[in-house]
């Protein structure tokens, strides 16, 4: 199955749920636009044809809104299903967006800083007629940073002629860009997660949590997880993972993958590993995808997408399963999460808090009103508990998992924005 095959899964139960009509689903089956352009750049002193994407799912909501991807697996089906649960999230959290992404095929990783600078400038030459603070307004997205939306933000300026700030959202603070939005996403998922606990009567103290990811999201979630109390019994990044039940420090980790290190530095120079630091902080070294298997109360997914196939599902341990990266759980993993009663709190709602401030920065950009990070985070907060409490009410009404129920929640915003417009 590929990406969209999975989104469709999920379009399909809430069809049914709400028994929409062939015309009503239809919204949510087919994009609006797909933009597909080659962007001709110079990448090691070679001329290369790079495919890039920007697809336009819905606007009923508002304007387009979704992030630029960069990486060698980003393909249209990719950014199709990105784009659609762009739409989703955006009503999930009731703002006034509606959703789109984009993605340019290559491998940032093997670009020096000068080409991937060239590579976004070309993206808005190909794509300028189509971005607008009131048509289309990208953010960044995998391998994308608030680096490459400055430098996206002066290219578009340029073939402009004037400002437009509210074009790019995710921006420099030099630039308008808001403070908090940064760490929006994985705070975002710490509020959801609160929410959810607070409503279970779950107390936080002590509650064992395993992050899959090291990255920004993973990083970010792992300390402000930290400093609330709870125990991060694991941790993983590409190269592997480190578990301990007597808790880690993550700000250890995040020192180490500053230095360009991978996380199982901490404890071992090469194959050589430091035998009584790991015994007497009760630590394993494993795969990185022993993490989302562990013994651990909440997991949480912030990396790649597609980690938790049905196989992984039916071993994972957690009783609750945040999903702060898009798509980490496949349709089949999904259905067997649902079968052994383990929560899923979806991407759609759990990693929201980064549009959320996409948005209130996309309003600084129109209004030139400046938002403190206290502000920001405190509106943030507002939003996603009212997003929960949102998703949580279906759920008890229908007898649905959270997906289905942030997925109902979302379609029944979309096409009441649609007969607003008129349709029927
Ligand atoms: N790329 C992020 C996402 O998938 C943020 C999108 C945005 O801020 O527009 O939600």
């Amino acid at each position: 199955m590929n990406a969209f095959d999975q989104y469709l899964s999920h379009v399909k139960r809430v069809t049914e749920l709400l028994k929409l009509s062939p015309e009503e689903s239809k919204v949510f089956l087919e994009p609006d636009r797909i933009i597909e352009k080659k962007l001709r750049v110079m990448v090691e002193g070679v001329a290369v044809e790079l495919p890039a994407y920007r697809v336009q799912f819905s606007n009923a909501r508002g304007p387009y809104k979704g992030g630029i991807r960069f990486h060698p697996a980003a393909d249209l089906d990719e950014v199709k299903a990105l784009a659609a649960m762009m739409a989703v999230k955006c009503a999930v959290v009731g703002i006034p967006m509606g959703g789109g992404k984009g993605g340019v095929t290559f491998n940032p990783k093997s670009a020096t800083p000068e080409e991937i600078k060239t590579i976004s400038r070309a993206f808005v030459g190909a794509m300028h007629e189509h971005l607008g603070p009131d048509l289309d307004v990208p953010a960044p997205d995998v391998y994308t940073n608030a680096e490459v939306m400055g430098v996206m933000l002066d290219e578009y300026e340029k073939i402009l002629g004037k400002s437009a700030p509210a074009t790019f959202t995710g921006k420099p603070l030099s630039l308008g860009g808001i403070p908090g939005r940064d760490t929006a996403t994985a705070m975002g998922g710490a509020f959801v997660l609160e929410a959810y606990l607070q409503e279970k009567k779950l107390t936080t103290k002590g509650l064992r949590v395993a992050v899959h990811g090291f990255g920004n999201a993973g990083a970010t979630v792992a300390t402000l997880l930290y400093e609330r109390g709870f125990k991060i019994v694991g941790i993983a990044d590409s190269k592997g993972s480190v578990m301990s039940q007597q808790g880690l420090n993550p700000e250890v980790f995040i020192a180490i993958k500053n230095n360009h290190q991978s996380i199982r530095d901490v404890y071992c120079k090469g194959a050589v590993c430091d035998e009584g630091k790991l015994q007497a902080e009760g630590v394993t070294l494993g795969e990185s995808n022993d993490v989302l298997v562990m013994d651990t109360d909440v997991l949480i997914p912030a990396a790649l997408d597609g980690v938790i196939t049905k196989e992984v599902a039916s071993q994972i341990k957690a009783k609750v399963v945040v999903e702060l990266a898009n798509g980490p759980t496949t349709a089949e993993g999904d259905l067997e999460l649902e079968r052994r009663g383990i929560s899923v709190i979806p991407d759609v709602l759990a990693n929201a808090g980064g549009v959320t401030v996409s948005y209130f920065e996309w309003i600084q950009g129109r209004t030139g009103k400046m938002l403190k990070r206290d502000e920001v985070n405190e509106s943030l907060k507002e939003v996603m508990h009212t997003a929960w409490s949102d998703v949580s009410k279906i759920a008890t009404e229908h007898g649905s998992p959270y997906r289905l129920s942030a997925f109902v929640l979302a379609a029944e915003r979309i096409l009441q924005a649609k007969r607003d417009r008129g349709f029927s």
